[in-house]
């Protein structure tokens, strides 16, 4: 059948570019390939010869020297407290020490305006380097406001309220197990989905050694009721799994099984200490895992040491990519975190399978998509999904020449190549600058709002060079 007589079809946007990586079933990748967008949603992508005879779009977008890709997903990142004191925490200190004796104070001391900036300078970074959508770590404590700067950015995203209820300190964390589920009642019923859905609140708890089986259990049910995911970290070092197995005497993830916390709705931070049958009970539960590498580096996990992100790969785990706090990790560029996946096994196992380029890539894609609990919505560029494209400009050294597009993509670039991003079909980003919100005055507040805060929580600079 030709559709060269019929009338072109009315539509919003066609995006268009030298190579289009759609991740579709058969992972094709389109020479001179266009994306037609209409509304918030695709609706086709094929030859640009083709796409431009069908459709009379009201916007063109993109070019020759464009590789068009889905937006990618972060799997784990802290939007607030640390974005606003990015780089203040010193590199060599322990992962007890880093967290308690730094992260803590340093997110308690931070006010509503202040996290609010601070999820905007993390949207902003995602944005900017292909990043549309990602899941919070559950660190928030001013939610309202938080939300209120994700919507304004554009960025799509689930969050959550700090909740845990067995450490003491800081006090402005504290939380009665009551206190901690009636948190989480609340972010479900007043914060479920915000902008068409793009922010939505999940169920998430801080995780580790912090939660009360009756947290537990509570996180969970409020996650099937409202529909939503389960977040959570666990077994980043020895301390988790050291800590369950002496307070239950079992390991974090064999207790979980048991009580019936772990399924599909799971999206399960760091997984770097993990037994062999742990990895099994994962598997069989069908959880996702967020493997963050640039943490485990700066904080020193062991990941290529004990890690069994490949053997969870080969049971079939779920496995996505993020990039969490920006003291343990400094940066949210997602496509500089799929690097170090793709290259950190190789490595540690002397086996280039581990990971190959386009596995690595998927996993930032697709399985990210999978995590978020939006697979088939998000992750590829294929009709029916959501508009969320990232143009990569190839007029840039590291791009060229271009003779394979997965291995430039993955191995080659990051996140300063991206030119245009779409979130639901709107442009938010434009020759690298976000368009969404006054990038300046953000750039002058976090400034502000990161020296008021480190000075406000009596912590040390730590730099080791004089500043003369
Ligand atoms: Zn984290």
């Amino acid at each position: 059948m030709t559709d060269t007589n019929k009338e072109p079809i009315p539509i919003d946007v066609l995006v268009s570019g030298w190579y289009v990586v759609t991740m579709n079933e058969s992972r094709d990748i389109i020479h001179r390939g266009s994306v037609a967008i209409q509304a918030d949603k695709i609706i086709d992508v094929g030859k640009t010869v083709d796409l431009e005879r069908r459709y009379a779009p009201k916007q063109r977008i993109g070019g020759d020297r464009f590789v068009v890709t889905p937006g990618m997903t972060n799997s784990h990142i802290h939007i607030t407290g640390e974005p606003i004191t990015r780089g203040y925490v010193p590199d060599d200190t322990p992962f007890e020490e880093n967290v308690y004796q730094w992260l803590c104070p340093l997110y308690a001391v931070a006010d509503a305006a202040e996290e609010k900036v601070s999820g905007q300078l993390a949207s902003i970074e995602m944005l900017r380097s292909g990043t549309t959508s990602f899941l919070e770590a559950g660190t928030i404590n001013f939610l309202d406001d938080v939300i209120e700067g994700l919507v304004d950015v554009g960025i799509r995203g689930r969050v959550g309220k700090w909740v845990w209820d067995l450490p003491p300190e800081p006090s402005v964390y504290r939380q009665t197990t009551d206190e901690a589920i009636g948190n989480l009642e609340r972010q479900l019923s007043e914060h479920k989905s915000h902008a068409d859905g793009r922010i939505g609140a999940w169920s998430i708890v801080v995780g580790h050694t912090t939660c009360s089986s009756p947290l537990w259990t509570a996180a969970k049910a409020l996650a099937v009721e409202h529909d939503t995911g389960l977040g959570f970290h666990m077994s980043p070092a020895k301390a988790d799994p050291d800590g369950f197995t002496e307070e239950f005497g079992q390991r974090p993830i064999e207790r979980l099984f048991e009580e019936e916390i772990l399924d599909s709705r799971c999206a399960i931070t760091h997984c770097v200490h993990m037994s062999d049958h742990e990895i099994d009970l994962m598997a069989q539960a069908g959880v996702s895992v967020a493997h963050c590498p640039t943490t485990a580096l700066k904080v020193s996990y062991g990941v290529t040491q004990i890690g069994k992100f490949p053997e969870m790969a080969q049971h079939g785990i779920n496995v996505g990519i993020g990039t969490d706090g920006n003291n343990a990790s400094n940066y949210s560029d997602l496509m500089r975190a799929t690097y170090l996946v793709a290259g950190l096994f190789k490595d540690a196992r002397t086996d280039p399978q581990m990971f190959p380029a386009e596995i690595a890539y998927e996993m930032a894609t697709l399985n990210g998509a999978k995590a978020l609990q939006m697979e088939g919505e998000i992750g590829a560029l294929r009709p029916g999904y959501k508009a969320d494209i990232v143009l990569h400009d190839t007029d840039r050294p590291e791009w060229r020449p271009l003779l394979n597009v997965m291995n430039q993509l993955v191995w080659s670039a990051d996140g300063r190549g991206v030119h245009t991003v779409l979130v639901d079909g709107k442009v938010v980003v434009e020759a690298g600058r976000c368009q969404t919100i006054d990038e300046e005055k953000l750039w002058h507040d976090a400034q502000q709002m990161g020296e008021a805060i480190t000075a406000r929580s009596g912590l040390p600079d730590k730099a080791k060079f004089p500043t003369i």
